[in-house]
């Protein structure tokens, strides 16, 4: 019978400190207008590097695709051949929103509490970000207000590898048989369109992609990109009276009609909404990228048609003009799939239960690569990392949480084992 683990030796969180700090330095800011993959170069580096320390632990099985997915299995203990197999998975890749180049993590050891100036311009101060206040006397890892940290989603590399590390030196301890994925491109929303399904062998799996500990997410966006294109009519200006249509005012026009109070600023919780992330054009051509995401697929329905509604108000109100709508669905809720193996939930909240902690529950406002993963037919969560404000200068992770998700991840491969 194996025993649980409650807490993590020191030499394991010193190695997950550096795991990390290493990992954040290294550049792998993908780029969603870019349609090779992977998007940038950067991601190779940080998966050659996982594929050689992962061989040095002594993994055998580490294939590092020709699209940069990294995959390895790790076989079963001696006892455990008919163990279910067990994916854990992370993204190597950082947001575009902020640059994720020449990275300087800075490791606060006991936190006092107090605000913690990252720059001239830049303070991360627990009046704003009130989770700070919990951390007192933990160990922060911060940025220097110039970058993202890129915790997301390098803590939940850093955790899976130092878990491994951990089966790799404890032999003793039985497990079945564990898949690792490290994907790149997740924040371009196609990380899993190259996905090797094949080669995976997980009847379920966990993304280690969250936030704060020690919540779990099981539920997200249904999420589409709608791509507007407008279609002016041009005519010299001094002469347009009454015949130019201009795509640059149509666009403006249909980006007005999208409701203020259903925007990503003015929402949280359960409720979805419009966002144009992006516009571009002249005279003669414009147009916009329009994420919609709701939770009820049904809403999203009904956002898609609201779009088609203001499309055609746009084109009343400038009869020159033409306007086309091509939607894209990014992902779905994976509430349903989830709802269909309740085993996999279940073993992650006693996994979190082991820890101390209560696992919560949230909604998760955007997608993983676990989401699409559940419609590939493998079910799979998303768990804590420990890493906060993600997508900002104003990133930080928490040793201690980094610590849990390690000591929920090495127990949720024991319960499975069961
Ligand atoms: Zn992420």
């Amino acid at each position: 019978m194996n025993k649980a683990i409650n807490f993590l030796s020191k030499p394991y969180v010193e190695a997950l400190l550096n795991r990390f700090l290493t990992y954040v330095k290294v550049d792998t800011q993908s780029n969603r207008h870019i349609e090779t993959t992977p998007t940038t170069a950067g991601q190779w580096d940080l998966a050659r590097k996982l594929e050689r320390e992962l061989r040095e632990l002594g993994v055998s099985s580490v294939e590092l695709d020709d699209k940069c997915y990294l995959i390895a299995h790790i076989p079963p203990s001696p006892g455990k051949k008919n163990a279910p197999c067990i994916g854990l998975m992370a993204h190597m890749d950082t947001a575009s929103d902020v640059s994720g180049s020449g990275v300087q993590p800075r490791v606060i050891e006991h936190y006092d509490g107090k605000a913690v100036r990252l720059s001239e311009q830049y303070v991360l101060d627990p009046a704003e970000f009130s989770d700070l206040a919990d951390h007192v006397d933990d160990t922060i890892i911060v940025t220097d207000g110039s970058t993202l940290l890129g915790a997301d989603d390098k803590a939940g590399v850093a955790e899976i590898m130092t878990a491994i590390a951990w089966f790799m030196e404890h032999p003793e301890l039985e497990h079945g048989p564990i898949d690792i994925y490290f994907t790149p491109d997740e924040e371009t929303g196609k990380g899993m369109d190259n996905f090797p399904l094949q080669k995976a062998k997980a009847i379920a799996c966990y993304t280690l992609d969250g936030g704060k500990a020690p919540e779990v997410e099981a539920e997200c966006f249904n999420a589409s990109s709608v791509k507007a294109e407008f279609f002016g009519k041009v005519i010299h200006i001094g002469a347009a009276r009454g015949k130019l249509a201009n795509a640059v005012a149509m666009a403006a026009s249909f980006i007005e009609m999208l409701p203020r109070s259903e925007s990503p600023e003015a929402t949280d919780g359960w409720y979805g909404y419009y966002c144009p992330i992006e516009v571009s054009g002249n005279l003669d051509y414009a147009w916009t990228d329009v994420y919609l995401r709701d939770f009820s697929s049904t809403r999203m329905e009904e956002r898609i048609a609201a779009l088609k509604v203001f499309a055609n108000a746009v084109e009343a109100q400038f009869p020159q003009g033409k306007v086309k709508l091509t939607v894209t669905t990014q992902y779905l809720n994976m509430k349903q799939k989830l709802d269909a193996h309740p085993e996999v939930l279940e073993k992650l909240g006693r996994a979190i239960k082991t820890t101390g902690y209560e696992p919560v529950m949230k909604p998760i406002r955007g997608g993983t690569d676990g989401s699409r993963l559940t419609e590939m037919g493998i079910p799979t969560p998303n768990l804590f990392t420990g890493g906060y404000n993600y997508h900002s200068r104003t990133e930080w992770a928490s040793l201690s949480e980094m610590s849990l998700a390690v000591e929920t991840v090495i127990n949720l491969v024991l319960i499975w084992a069961e």
